[in-house]
C-alpha cells in the first residue's frame, strides 16, 4: 500500500474535543483502519487534511466544526474516509453535516472567526467612496437576487487587480477589490461584481468544482450593464486605465 500524506503543521487546540477522536475511531475501523489520531486544527479555509501510512490515519480537522455534534461529525468523517478510499460521489457534504453547516449557530460561530483569520479584508462595508450596505440594497431592490442570510460584506485592503470580487459560500463572507472604491471607476462596475458574488452565495454549498457554468453566466448577464462592467475590469486588469486617488 502506498502512503498518501496531505499533512500540514497546526496548532494544537486548547481544548480537544473527546467527540472527534471517538466518532473517527469509530467511523475508522469500518474502513479498515486501526491507529486513528485526530485534532482540530485552524486553518482559514474550511479544510481539513490527513496523513495515511497503511492502517495508520492521522487527521486535522478543521475547528470551524469544533462545535458540532457527533452525529455531524460522523457525516464528515465517513465523508473524509470515503474520499481517501475514492468511494461515492465525492460530494464531501452529507445531509445532516449539510444543515449543520447553513445553521445560524455555524454562522454565528465561525463567520467571526474566519474573517479575523482573513487577513485582506478591511472588516466593513464602507469604503472611502462606496458603502457596499447601499450596493447590496440596490441589488435587492432590482429582485435579481433571493436575500442572502447574514452576509459579511468587505473591501480588500490591498488593491487585487486580477482577482476583485471573492465570496466564500460557506461562510457567507463576500469582498469587492478596494481597487474598485475609486470615484473613476463607475458604480455599476464595483455594483457588477458584488452581485456576481452574491450569485455564488445564492448557489449555496456545491461539491462541483464549476462554478461558472451556463446557467451561472445566463443569470450574470441579467445585470443590466455587464458588458460595459466588463469591459472596465479587462481595461482595469491590463492597466489600461489611470486611477490617481480621489
Ligand atoms: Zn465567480
Amino acid at each position: 500500500m502506498t502512503d498518501s500524506c496531505y499533512c500540514h503543521e497546526a496548532g494544537k487546540m486548547a481544548a480537544e474535543c473527546d467527540d472527534l477522536g471517538t466518532v473517527f475511531r469509530s467511523v475508522g475501523t469500518s474502513f479498515g483502519y486501526e491507529d486513528i489520531e485526530t485534532k482540530f486544527a485552524r486553518y482559514k479555509e474550511f479544510k481539513s487534511t490527513w496523513c495515511r501510512s497503511g492502517k495508520k490515519v492521522n487527521f486535522q480537522i478543521t475547528d470551524y466544526l469544533a462545535e458540532a455534534g457527533p452525529e455531524v461529525l460522523g457525516d464528515f468523517a465517513l465523508s473524509l474516509y470515503m474520499k481517501i478510499a475514492r468511494r461515492g460521489d465525492g460530494d464531501i457534504y452529507g445531509p445532516r453535516l449539510r444543515e449543520y453547516l447553513v445553521s445560524d449557530a455555524f454562522l454565528e460561530r465561525n463567520q467571526p472567526l474566519y474573517v479575523k483569520r482573513s487577513r485582506n479584508l478591511s472588516r466593513s462595508p464602507r469604503g472611502d467612496n462606496f458603502d457596499l450596505r447601499d450596493t447590496y440594497d440596490n441589488l435587492m431592490a432590482t429582485g435579481m437576487l433571493g436575500e442572502s442570510r447574514n452576509v459579511s460584506l468587505n473591501w480588500t485592503i490591498k488593491e487585487n487587480r486580477m482577482r476583485v470580487g471573492y465570496c466564500s459560500t460557506i461562510m457567507h463572507v463576500v469582498a469587492i477589490s478596494s481597487l474598485l472604491d475609486n470615484m473613476n471607476v463607475p458604480e455599476h462596475v464595483h455594483e457588477y461584481v458584488l452581485y456576481h458574488e452574491l450569485l455564488h452565495l445564492e448557489d449555496g454549498l456545491s461539491s462541483s468544482r464549476r462554478h461558472h457554468t451556463a446557467e451561472f453566466r445566463a443569470k450574470e448577464h441579467l445585470y443590466p450593464r455587464w458588458r460595459e462592467s466588463e469591459d472596465w475590469l479587462r481595461r482595469l486588469a491590463a492597466k489600461k486605465v489611470d486611477l490617481l486617488r480621489s
